[in-house]
């Protein structure tokens, strides 16, 4: 099987989709032995669905975007172009930098996302899941995906990330969103620690809530700090983490969570009213 994906779609396609598939196994068991939440629905009811939108974005982003994230890093690297190509750094610093900018790239992107209501709109598939597991963290409408692969590859061009970089950015990403998207039961004092240098199931969790202001906090994905230091960080959900209610107040049907009213989400129904660019001070 590996050597057909090393044929097909290269060694990074390979390497993320392995990663992806252990920390998968890894988080699905955890859920099981230790839930944090009792599920509203059943897995029948919403994995189905949730793991044929993942299929789709991977082959969506493959005919949509013409080039990939490594290949761009691979041209910059060639050219000498963007910012870390010209200045000469250890290759294991310039990638830990060129990671974090990626980060700090997808915490804002997320924030655009939650701000433009024509954005919005694409982007609340992911928040109109009605359970927290770990299938929401694969679930993203393909148009989001189609564009954050393209602002992606603008950073990459812009800052000179390498290639190794990008796979580890990757596959890190992929990581964290099935990770704190686990409804997994973590002790207290253990997420408390781990959220100084990584976003937990806990602290993603707010921002699933249907509260519209907790909905538009907690935007990382990756790294905690960036919601710290631009003051979007929300400790825990006013309701607590078990009496919480998951989702947005539109597509709470049973109905919704399936494949194609999945797709068609972002076309129905008024905007509503969680995105924040209306409420920008000035
Ligand atoms: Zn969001
Ligand atoms: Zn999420």
């Amino acid at each position: 099987m590996t050597s057909t994906l090393f044929d097909q779609f290269g060694p990074e396609t390979a390497i993320r989709l392995i990663a992806s598939a252990t920390v998968f196994a890894a988080i699905a068991v955890a859920e099981g032995a230790r839930p944090r939440r009792k599920r509203s629905f059943s897995r029948r009811a919403r994995w189905p669905a949730n793991l044929a939108i993942a299929a789709i974005n991977d082959i969506a982003v493959r005919i949509l975007v013409p080039i990939t994230a490594i290949a761009a890093a691979l041209a910059a690297e060639r050219r000498a172009s963007g910012l870390l190509n010209r200045i000469p750094l250890p290759g294991a610093i310039g990638l830990v930098i060129a990671v974090i900018i990626l980060d700090l790239a997808i915490y804002l992107q997320h924030r655009v996302f939650h701000a433009v209501p024509l954005l919005w709109r694409i982007h609340r598939m992911h928040h109109a899941d009605l359970d927290f597991d770990l299938t929401t963290g694969l679930r993203f409408h393909p148009l989001e995906i189609v564009i954050s692969m393209l602002v992606k590859i603008g950073v990459v061009l812009a800052i000179g990330a390498s290639a190794m970089a990008v796979v580890a950015f990757e596959v890190l990403l992929n990581a964290t969103s099935i990770f704190n998207h686990g409804n997994v039961g973590i002790s207290e004092a253990t997420d408390r620690w781990l959220r100084w240098i990584l976003v937990t199931p806990d602290m993603h969790r707010v921002h699933h809530s249907i509260v519209r202001a907790e909905t538009n906090s907690n935007f990382g994905f990756n790294l905690p700090w960036w919601d710290h230091l631009m003051r979007t960080y929300r400790a825990q959900p006013a309701a607590g983490h078990l009496a919480m209610t998951i989702g947005i107040d539109q597509f709470r049907s049973s109905e919704e969570l399936k494949l194609m009213p999945l797709l068609s989400q972002p076309f129905r129904g008024a905007a509503g009213g969680y995105p924040t660019w209306t409420k920008l001070p000035g």
